[in-house]
């Protein structure tokens, strides 16, 4: 449900940062995307929900044809994936409830189907009791199950991590990671780009490793040591 062919980015400045990328992910896959500071992660990742154009290649999501795709079509494709953020991107002067309401506000338009949706997915990840605080009265683990919350909120076909656990202690780290999983059993592809090689080798699962632009690893049960 996912598929590059031979995709490049290359960006303004001349900086190769992905070459000839080849690869398949399937719904329900559970991928990391590891490497090195400067291997194409981001670039990787920000290809899938269509914040970068690849500079040349085929990239597929769905039924989504993402070069074909015209800019006012990329709403459609976003319907399909969620994100996370290493720093949570949740907006300051709303609340937990109206963080996830905002977001679903752009497809659903009956007011008493979001918040009875805003409502399920706290429950969902452990905050019913939070839906009225702001992002700064929580904990980072916390605002993090809310930016989560908010990424599943319309029902996305993949949910895209980037660095999930980067700015989270290990319990925590254990905890986001537990909640991802919990979502990818339901069915939600999880594709997780990450430093943290103690969750990756605790929780094992398919492995892309990015090195220079390349993929220069895919294992089905990878494990990983990062440069430290
Ligand atoms: P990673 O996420 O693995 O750290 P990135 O995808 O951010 O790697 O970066 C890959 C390469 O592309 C690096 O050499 C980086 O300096 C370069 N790069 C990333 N973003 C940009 C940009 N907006 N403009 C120019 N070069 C960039």
């Amino acid at each position: 449900m996912i598929r590059m062919v031979d995709v490049s980015k290359v960006y303004d400045n001349n900086v190769t940062a992905l070459e000839n990328v080849n690869v398949e992910i399937n719904q329900g896959d559970f991928v990391y995307v590891v490497g090195p500071s400067g291997a194409g992660k981001s670039t990787f990742i920000k290809l899938l929900y269509r914040e970068l154009k690849a500079t040349t290649g085929l990239i597929m999501i769905d039924d989504f044809d993402l070069p074909q795709l015209k800019d006012r079509e990329v709403p459609y494709l976003r319907r399909r994936i969620g994100v996370v953020f290493q720093d949570f991107k949740l907006l300051s002067r709303l609340t937990v409830a109206e963080n996830i309401a905002y977001a679903m506000e752009v497809i659903e338009t009956d007011p008493e189907e979001i918040k009875q949706r805003v409502t399920q997915v706290l429950q969902e990840v452990g905050l019913a009791d939070k839906a009225d605080r702001f992002p700064n009265e929580l904990s980072g683990g916390e605002q993090q199950r809310v930016a989560i919350a908010r990424a599943i909120a319309n029902n996305p076909h993949i949910l895209i991590a980037d660095e999930p656990t980067g700015n989270l202690d290990p319990n925590t780290s254990e905890e986001i990671m537990a909640l991802l999983e919990t979502i990818n059993s339901k069915g939600t592809t999880v594709i997780m780009a990450t430093h943290n090689d103690q969750l990756v080798n605790s929780h094992v699962h398919r492995l892309l490793e990015i090195n220079n632009g390349d993929i220069v690893r895919d294992e089905k049960e990878g494990t990983y040591a990062n440069e430290g």
